[in-house]
């Protein structure tokens, strides 16, 4: 299979990823990041615009699950609030295991689901890999700093190709 590194669709926040986005997508689940994607890395806890955010999803009848690379600890911790049961910690994206197991959970198949994340080349590359709706959020990284930026600089040929074919189906 080719690589591809390019989203499905580019947002600047998690509350562009509304109910209703989803649902014209056909989408019944969502694997969505921890870190700077639904929080800081400095934040424990969701904030409430995060909890009322996954409140309006689930109600729409979606699931959602966090799936991080980081800590069992960290994802658990911020989950007390949130409640949510198809998480999984030490994901290892873009491997795709993690990805068909929480599928296969969520009984749904692969382009039922989206993928909502902040890095191309975990977030992107593991939902395209596996045949899923990638979704990716460009603004929670506020805690910027030059890893991130080095960062941003490889993903930006794939953000410019998103961009071309933006406008080419908007012609
Ligand atoms: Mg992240």
């Amino acid at each position: 299979m080719a690589i591809d590194l390019v989203p499905d669709l580019i947002v600047s926040d998690i509350h562009d990823v509304t109910p209703s986005l989803l649902l014209n997508n056909n989408i019944g689940g969502v694997m969505v990041d921890l870190d700077n994607t639904l929080a800081c890395y400095n934040e424990r806890e969701p904030g409430d615009d995060v909890i009322e955010w996954v409140r309006s999803i689930r109600e729409s009848g979606i699931k959602v699950g966090i799936i991080s690379n980081n800590k069992q600890e960290r994802v658990e911790q911020f989950n007390a609030k949130l409640g949510l049961r198809f998480n999984v910690a030490r994901a290892n994206k873009p491997f795709k295991r993690v990805y068909v197991e929480v599928a296969r959970k969520m009984g749904l198949a692969h382009d039922r689901i989206a993928v909502v994340g902040d890095q191309i080349f975990t977030d992107v590359l593991g939902g395209n890999n596996v045949g899923m709706f990638t979704i990716m959020i460009i603004s929670k990284s506020r805690t910027w700093n030059s890893l991130l930026a080095m960062r941003r600089m490889l993903e930006m040929p794939f953000i410019k190709q998103y961009e071309r074919r933006m406008k080419k189906t908007k012609k």
